[in-house]
């Protein structure tokens, strides 16, 4: 049987609400063999942990036996690197693109080479030390400018720019760098991301995988059962999951 694991998660050090103790009590009582703490650093973000925290942070999840074992991980986008020193202390790193690097300016939410620009963004991502690719097809960076949009709105225009501008032949070279260079893919069970075809794809390339509920509200950790059903319907093996192949698990 596979144990359920959530590697994707925030606590009030960045953006999200409740302690780390608040993210493992919810945690067990929804029955994880696994928890990952993984807030932002990432220098660009307004809401992100400084080196400090980040050695707060350390002291809070390795100085203290939990009920269930629970990594340390940072959510990061290219341009924030864990400093040497820390890293023996950082399990995971997820790579997730909230910004582009190199500003596209972007004429609507729909032009073209803004999409462009992301994509080629993922596949530099796929490039850099890392442990997972975090949501990718989802919680896009919208550039939305002025306009004023709901959550809903928000991801229901993301699938519009998924079907629109994120071809098969993105898809093939994302899955083939991944696979390569051993980052997993998180099926990101917030935004039911990425598709499918684009997962069924992965999979046969080979590639690894990680699930993430990518909670802020203490209430949403653990809240990953759309990926563990999808994990149940494509058949992927646990070798093909991140804390069975890393021996978390
Ligand atoms: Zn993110
Ligand atoms: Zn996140």
């Amino acid at each position: 049987m596979i144990q359920r694991f959530d590697l994707h998660t925030h606590t009030y050090y960045s953006d999200g609400e409740g302690s780390v103790q608040d993210s493992v009590d919810k945690g067990v009582e929804r029955g994880l063999a696994l928890l990952a703490v993984t807030d932002h650093f990432d220098e660009p973000l307004p809401h992100r942990i400084s080196k400090e925290q980040l050695e707060e942070l350390i002291e809070i999840v390795k100085g203290k036996a939990y009920p269930i074992p629970v990594l340390l991980g940072v959510e990061t986008g290219i341009e924030g690197a864990v400093p040497p020193l820390l890293e023996k202390d950082v399990d995971l790193i997820i790579r997730s693109v909230h910004y582009l690097r190199k500003p596209v300016k972007a004429v609507s939410p729909y032009d073209p080479s803004y999409w462009e620009a992301y994509k080629n963004e993922v596949l530099d991502l796929l490039q850099k030390p890392g442990d997972v690719a975090g949501h990718i097809e989802g919680y896009l960076p919208l550039p939305l400018g002025d306009m004023k949009t709901t959550f809903d709105e928000r991801r229901a225009m993301e699938r519009e720019i998924a079907e629109k501008y994120f071809d098969r032949e993105w898809q093939e070279a994302v899955a083939k760098t991944a696979a390569q260079n051993r980052i997993a893919i998180e099926i990101h069970s917030f935004t039911k991301t990425p598709r499918i075809d684009f997962i069924r794809l992965c999979q046969q390339y080979g590639c690894l995988f990680s699930v993430g509920s990518d909670a802020h509200p203490t209430e949403n950790i653990g809240k990953i059962d759309w990926a563990f059903e999808v994990i149940e319907d494509l058949k992927i093996p646990k070798e093909q999951l991140l804390p069975y192949a890393k021996g978390w698990l």
